[in-house]
C-alpha cells in the first residue's frame, strides 16, 4: 500500500471543520495507528472531546494549548506566548515522527493572528516526515498554507442553528 503522508486542511464558516478531524482520527485509531491531536483552542474547553480523548489513551495524545485563551483577549502577550509554546510542542511531535496522524486543530487562529509566523510554520510543513499525515483545522486557512495542502476542504454555512437562537449544546458544539 503506497504512504504518503499528507497536508490537509480543513477551512470555511460552516461546522463541521474539528468534527471532521475528530472523525479522521477516530477512523486510524481503529486500524491500531497513533494520533496526536494538538488543539489550539480559542475560548472554553471543550470537555467532550477531551473527555473521549482518554478512552484512547494507548493510541491517542491529545495536548489542549492556551486554556482559555480568547485571540483578542486583555492579555495579548500570554496568547502569543501559549501559541507560540503549542506550535514548539506540535514541531517537535511532528519532527519525531511517531505518529500516523497529527492534527492540529484552529492551528489557523495563531496563523492569522501573527502569533506563530506563518512563513516558518509552512517551510516547516514542507519538511516534514515523509509518511506523516497532518491535518490543520480552522476558518480563512491563508493561501500559503492552501498552496502546500494535499487537500483542502471547505465547509460552507448554509444554515445554522444559532441564527435561530439555539445555543451551543453538550455533545453538539461542546
Ligand atoms: P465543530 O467543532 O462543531 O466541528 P468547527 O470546528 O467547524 O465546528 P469552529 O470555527 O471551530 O467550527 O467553531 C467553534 C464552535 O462554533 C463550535 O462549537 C461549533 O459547533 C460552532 N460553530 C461552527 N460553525 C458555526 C457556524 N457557522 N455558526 C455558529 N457556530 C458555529
Ligand atoms: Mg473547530
Amino acid at each position: 500500500m503506497q504512504t504518503k503522508g499528507l497536508i490537509m486542511v480543513n477551512t470555511g464558516n460552516g461546522k463541521g471543520k474539528t468534527t471532521a478531524a475528530l472523525g479522521l482520527a477516530f477512523r486510524a485509531l481503529g486500524h491500531g495507528l497513533p494520533v496526536c491531536i494538538i488543539q489550539f483552542i480559542k475560548g472554553k474547553w471543550k470537555y467532550g472531546e477531551l473527555n473521549s480523548a482518554k478512552r484512547f489513551e494507548d493510541l491517542l495524545e491529545f495536548h489542549v494549548v492556551g486554556q482559555g485563551f480568547t485571540w483578542k483577549s486583555g492579555d495579548p502577550e500570554g496568547d502569543r506566548r501559549a501559541a507560540q509554546e503549542g506550535w514548539k510542542l506540535a514541531k517537535s511531535i511532528i519532527e519525531e515522527g511517531r505518529h500516523h496522524l497529527v492534527v492540529l486543530d484552529e492551528f489557523t487562529y495563531p496563523l492569522n493572528y501573527g502569533m506563530v509566523d506563518e512563513e516558518e510554520a509552512i517551510a516547516f510543513l514542507c519538511r516534514k516526515p515523509e509518511a506523516l499525515h497532518v491535518l490543520i483545522t480552522g476558518r480563512n486557512a491563508p493561501a500559503s498554507l492552501l498552496d502546500i495542502a494535499d487537500m483542502v476542504t471547505e465547509m460552507r454555512e448554509v444554515k445554522h442553528h444559532l441564527k435561530a437562537g439555539i445555543k451551543a449544546q453538550k455533545g453538539i458544539e461542546f
